[in-house]
């Protein structure tokens, strides 16, 4: 159940068509969240054109990148037995370079060229496009690093090349950094201040999907509900604009249905949703294209009013549930996660069981949960105690993914007897006779692969289920081919 990012994926190395380059050859490893897989499909695109082939292999790398993750501590472990790992190759093989990109850049530079010397390059989110110059520095003998944060890079102009790809569904990065500040979080340290990109080449990315044959898009940011376009810039100098670009501005709602009308048989979904951004007007768009996938992803953190005042989460359990009752109210099918932080500083037993009966009263069909995790730098850690111990933690824990798994069953039993569109992705890890698409809900479902191939839109009726997934016989095509 603890699955913020599917981490299956996690340290994937990401691979692209082989083409005639230089004979370099890159290994480009990912930690963490959808954007930074989405990123290295932007890095990747660029070194292309400086003529690297992607390789699986590390003995074959000329250039090692990891892109790294900061939201825990864990996920910053992790990272840091990867480049032991580099290291120990180094030694057989001294040319190869070895270069951090992504969160932990600007706050590990320091430590990681000067202090452990570990690796060659350090590259912040913003900066990818530099990667061309870094690399002749490194050549050169010296170590390279630009971690600088932008206020309107957003990578716009560069066409990600799809790596480890199905064909069918792919990443649309739409917004860069985040205004939010929640206590907890490590993001806007890292990634920078919150940037909308040009609708037009998003739409331009989505066509170039669509004619690739792609059938599923996932509009990509931290917070994707405050994405906002006047023109370029960051969103938090939106109140200076002028009145023209303030009254031709593109918000969510308005980028949703351009993109919906534009592609009627492509699957729209996005992540990740604050509460406090999604707006009616996202909700009534969702309503109204059956395109757009009827699923939100809709972090939560915490049940308790004292809790969420304390991370900085701008909204209250109330205004919480009015969103999930408009939610279902104009959309009685939409399926809902949480993302849910248990043992923030100062949480008690009742704030904990705010959380379980939030958790009830929404009935989550998936959840990703997490033990809270000190980041240096935060406004939590510079204020308040990790006082909460560990123990504690993950009992807490423990209760909500137990909770969370009841839930999940109880939200999958309800297509039991049902039929519903599922589009093929791969086939089913645990048996090669079945297929394993998504529902329009974003539930998994199996079922006999008979004369289907990936990327069909297929009707299956759904005679069984366990928590995580739906399983069911086809019983046609849909309309949607
Ligand atoms: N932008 C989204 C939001 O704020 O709702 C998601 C941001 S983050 C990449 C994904 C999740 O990691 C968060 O929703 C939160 O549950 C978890 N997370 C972030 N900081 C954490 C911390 N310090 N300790 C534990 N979990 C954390």
């Amino acid at each position: 159940m603890e699955k913020i990012i599917d981490e299956k994926q996690q340290g994937n190395t990401l691979v692209m068509e082989p083409k005639a380059g230089n004979g370099k050859k890159l290994m480009i490893e990912s930690y963490g969240c959808q954007m930074n897989f989405s990123d290295s499909e932007i890095v990747a695109s660029i070194l292309a054109k400086e003529g690297f082939d992607t390789t699986q292999s590390l003995e074959e790398a000329d250039l090692v990148l990891i892109n790294t993750c900061s939201i825990r501590d864990k996920a910053e472990q992790t990272v840091r037995k990867r480049l032991e790992k580099y290291n120990a190759v180094k030694k057989i093989n001294p040319g190869m370079k070895v270069g951090v990109l992504g969160c932990m850049a600007e706050r590990l530079k320091a430590q990681f060229l000067e202090e452990e010397k570990i690796v060659d390059l350090v590259v912040g989110p913003d900066a990818y496009k530099d990667l061309p110059n870094l690399i002749n520095e490194v050549e050169e003998g010296r170590n390279a690093v630009n971690v600088i944060l932008s206020k309107d890079e957003t990578y716009g102009d560069i066409s990600p090349v799809r790596l480890q790809s199905n064909g069918v569904s792919a990443f649309v990065s739409i917004t860069r950094g985040c205004d939010n500040m929640c206590t907890f979080c490590v993001v806007p340290f890292t990634r920078g201040r919150e940037r909308s990109r040009d609708p037009q080449s998003i739409l331009e990315e989505i066509n170039d999907l669509a004619a690739k044959g792609f059938k599923e898009i996932t509009l990509l940011g931290q917070n994707v509900d405050s994405y906002l376009w006047y023109g370029g810039g960051l969103k938090k100098d939106f109140k200076n604009a002028s009145e023209i670009q303030k009254a031709t501005a593109t918000n969510f709602a308005a980028l949703l249905r351009m993109a919906a009308e534009a592609h009627p048989k492509m699957r729209i979904r996005f992540s990740t949703s604050n509460p406090q951004d999604m707006t009616l007007d996202v909700i009534e768009a969702m309503a109204k294209y059956p395109n757009i996938c009827k699923y939100i992803h809709l972090p939560v953190q915490s049940g308790s009013d004292r809790i969420l005042k304390e991370m900085n989460r701008l909204h209250t359990r109330e205004e919480y549930f009015e969103l999930i009752d408009n939610i279902r109210r104009l959309m009685p099918d939409c399926a809902i996660s949480q993302d849910m932080i248990t043992g923030f500083p100062t949480e008690t037993e009742e704030d904990h069981r705010d959380t379980l009966s939030l958790m009830e009263y929404v009935k989550y069909d998936f959840g990703f949960m997490f033990a809270y995790s000190e980041r240096p730098g935060t406004m939590a850690a510079r204020k308040m105690e990790d006082d909460v111990p560990e123990e504690v933690k993950k009992r807490r824990l423990t209760e909500i993914v137990n909770l969370q798994q009841k839930h999940s069953h109880y939200r999958t039993q309800q297509f039991v007897g049902k039929t519903v569109e599922v589009l093929i992705e791969k086939e089913s890890k645990k048996s090669d006779l079945h297929w394993s698409g998504r529902t329009s809900q974003n539930t998994v479902a199996v079922f006999p692969k008979e004369k289907y191939k990936v990327g069909d839109f297929v009707n299956v009726r759904i005679n069984d289920c366990t928590s995580a997934t739906l399983i069911g016989e086809a019983v046609g095509l849909s309309e949607n081919n």
